[in-house]
């Protein structure tokens, strides 16, 4: 779904991304993990060119990112994006957050769009809620719209930044359960995280990042067991 080799990114000075190489294969679960700077975001970022490399190449569903515009609204269409802050449009129902992106960029009829995104919003619990608006809503319902408004884009791959970590601890639970499930139906997902109890259950594969680099992947088991890389070990054991 997603590849980068070598790939380099620098803020000013500042050498953020240091010859990152990652694939990302098709329904393939990754978990990245590192310390605050270490680079997890602007990873991500650049999957979806919110963020611009400066050296190396990324691929997503097998066509290079060259900068073009047209690609890229093709790349922010396929590729979906949970951040820590919902980013919903506060001045919109849940429903028409989840039905204006389908109808203004893929066209999609309003009554097939609303079909969609009530199929969405059922699972997430959400269907009777669908006309509020999302201040109404709690922050983990919130987050889970905000999933199912990028599913309504039927994105093929999903990128997390930390999407629990701006909530009431009671409202994690909630939206992981709503990712675990995303991950059970064959998503591709590349989620940053800390909830290491998620990546146990869902990941195939756990990055550890930092100082801008890949320092280890490894399957969930082996990392949580006996991680190669010091830094990592020295991670985890400030985590618990
Ligand atoms: P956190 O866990 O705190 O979210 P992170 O691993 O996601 O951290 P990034 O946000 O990717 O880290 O930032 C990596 C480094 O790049 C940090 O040192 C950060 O200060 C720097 N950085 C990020 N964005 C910018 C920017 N727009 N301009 C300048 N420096 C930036
Ligand atoms: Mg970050």
């Amino acid at each position: 779904a997603a590849q980068m080799s070598d790939v380099n990114k620098w803020y000013n000075d500042y050498h953020a991304l240091r010859s990152i190489n990652l694939e990302v294969a098709r329904g393939e679960r990754i978990v990245v993990c590192g310390p605050s700077g270490s680079g997890k975001s602007t990873m991500i970022r650049c999957i979806n060119q919110l963020e611009k490399h400066d050296s190396g190449t990324i691929a997503v569903n097998g066509v290079t990112l060259t900068g073009d515009l047209k690609q890229l609204n093709t790349i922010r269409q396929d590729v979906g994006m949970v951040f820590q802050h919902f980013n919903l449009f506060p001045h919109l129902s849940v429903l028409e957050n989840c039905v204006i992106a389908p109808m203004s960029v893929r066209n999609v009829p309003r009554k097939q769009a609303e079909e969609m995104a009530m199929h969405y919003l059922s699972r997430i619990h959400i269907a009777e809620q669908a006309h509020k608006f999302p201040s109404q809503l709690s922050g983990g319902q919130q987050q889970r719209v905000a999933i199912a408004r990028s599913l309504c884009m039927q994105p093929n791959l999903m990128l997390f930044d930390e999407p629990t970590s701006a909530l009431d601890p009671e409202m994690v639970h909630e939206v992981l359960e709503t990712m675990v499930s995303l991950a059970r139906d064959g998503m591709t997902m590349l989620v940053v995280t800390h909830e290491m109890g998620f990546a146990r259950k869902v990941a195939d594969r756990v990055i550890f990042m930092d100082h801008g680099e890949i320092c280890e992947t490894a399957p969930p088991e082996e990392f949580f067991k006996s991680p190669q890389n010091e830094r990592a070990r020295v991670f985890l054991s400030q985590l618990i």
